[in-house]
């Protein structure tokens, strides 16, 4: 049913050393040999086997376009399960883009947008949550988040979703022949072992959606904000942890009029770091409008790193900013360590457990600093090799199954009939292959494919 031949650009837009057009379906080598000769002649693509590649010209009625290698994979064999071929032309946008038209003149049609992933997917190639992480793949920021989308794509995700639908349905199918034929000689079903189980299976899900929001910071990075009064040395620990200058440092309060981003790395996580303007009253309406900025970097954050200046007491615009850090994950950052200390830490202890002191100036402190980020989300422990919910679709089926394991767990409590512990176990398992795409409705696997970009 999959057998028409798509092609697309597979490569990004611009100019590049390399551009790849991608075709996959049952005439993919059929339609690539219709514009490609090898320059051995002997060579025909049609009788390639997979896995193999060989140099030779696409060629329209004019003569030779682009000198291309091609390589054919056979399916079931290839990214789709179909046969492929992937030309690969000189990354000028003209000479794929005319690669391209020519397949398609030659009898391919365009592929939309994640198409050739969800062959893969129809194709039994992959889950759903293995062609969800190849889109994390290709737009992973850092080591970790790479790893965790190579793990979800080899099935981590997918392994530990596929051990409690195995479970679940040993339980429903034991609780259903037991209702269903009382007069066979079955093992009765043991109410309060099951009762055990189900919330042992409930247990398990809950650490996977609380894993969540710290795979997300994996996937996604940490939103930091740098926050604190003018003069205390925000830039200067934003040019220390990016490790270049950047933010403007001078001896002037509220220079820092913008919100400054930049990407860090940490371990193996990224730090999106904001440098926000001194929240203080502002003298004009450019400060005015970095301080709203610096107040909504404040309210999105993950973490904030609030900078005091240690060679100072406390200031009333210290004391200020201490009310918008309640409820959030927060790290006092004493700066200024290389001058004498005068700041009153005691007092700040008392609003921001976590206290750093560190030198912007001189780097002193910056590792025990990068270690208490890590702490304080509690991310040290974090394997990207597990099993990690990877987006709100897999959140929100895993949510709905732990919702109907709870009831059936309540049903039992409640001394409700088998029967209706079963159909709650049931639609436990409609979520679970609903998360995993072996029961999930063409509308779900759709709205998968379309946040994709074309060629993938
Ligand atoms: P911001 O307004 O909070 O961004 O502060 P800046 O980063 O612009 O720094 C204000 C002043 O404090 C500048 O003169 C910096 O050189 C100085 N400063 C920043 N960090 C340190 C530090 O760790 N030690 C010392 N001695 N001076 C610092």
């Amino acid at each position: 049913m999959y057998h028409e031949t798509i092609a697309a650009i597979s490569t990004p837009a611009g100019i590049g050393a390399v551009g790849m057009v991608r075709l996959s379906g049952a005439d993919a080598i059929a339609v690539a040999a219709r514009v490609f000769r090898p320059h051995d002649t002997k060579i025909k693509l049609e009788s390639m086997r997979g896995y193999r590649g060989v140099l030779g010209k696409v060629c329209d009625d004019n003569g030779p376009v682009d000198e291309v290698v091609a390589f054919v994979y056979r399916g079931p064999r290839s990214y789709t399960g179909e046969d492929v071929v992937e030309l690969c032309c000189h990354g000028g946008s003209y000479a794929v883009r005319q690669v391209l038209r020519l397949c398609l003149d030659a009898g391919a049609r365009p592929a939309l947008a994640g198409e050739f992933t969800k062959r893969a997917f129809l194709n039994g190639k992959m889950d759903l949550t293995g062609a969800e992480a190849v889109m994390d793949l290709v737009s992973a920021q850092g080591r970790g988040a790479m790893r965790a989308a190579f793990a979800a794509r080899d099935g981590a995700l997918a392994g530990g979703i596929a051990a409690l639908v195995e479970d679940l349905t040993g339980h429903c199918a034991h609780i259903a022949a037991w209702t269903d034929y009382p007069e066979e000689d079955l093992i009765p079903v043991d109410e309060a072992a099951l009762a055990r189980t189900l919330v042992d299976i409930l247990g398990r899900m809950r650490v996977l959606l609380a894993g969540y929001d710290k795979g997300r910071l994996l996937r996604e990075g940490i939103n930091a904000a740098i926050a604190g009064r003018p003069n205390v040395g925000k830039s200067t620990l934003m040019n220390l942890l990016t490790g270049h200058e950047r933010s403007i440092v001078t001896p002037e309060p509220g220079t820092t009029r913008d919100v400054v981003q930049e990407k860090v790395t940490l371990a193996d996580l990224t730090l999106n770091l904001s440098d926000t303007a001194g929240i203080r009253e502002a003298l004009d309406a450019a400060e005015q409008e970095g301080v709203s900025r610096s107040l909504r970097a404040l309210s999105g954050a993950d973490l904030i790193l609030a900078v005091f200046d240690g060679s100072q007491p406390l200031q009333e615009n210290d004391r200020d900013l201490l009310p918008r850090l309640t409820g959030k994950n927060v790290i006092a950052v004493i700066n200024k360590a290389d001058l004498p200390q005068t700041i009153e830490e005691n007092e700040l202890k008392k609003s921001i457990p976590t206290i750093v002191e560190i030198s912007a100036k001189t780097g002193k402190g910056r590792e025990v600093l990068e270690k208490e980020i890590l702490a304080v989300l509690e991310l040290e422990n974090i394997d990207p090799a597990g099993a990690i919910i990877a987006n709100e679709r897999q959140r929100q089926c895993l949510d709905s199954a732990a919702g109907n394991v709870e009831e059936a767990v309540a049903a039992l409590n409640d001394g409700v009939t088998l029967d209706a512990v079963c159909v709650c176990l049931d639609c436990a398992l409609d979520d679970l292959l609903a998360l995993t795409g072996q029961r999930a409705g063409e509308a779900v696997v759709d709205e998968v494919f379309t946040r994709f970009c074309v060629g993938k």
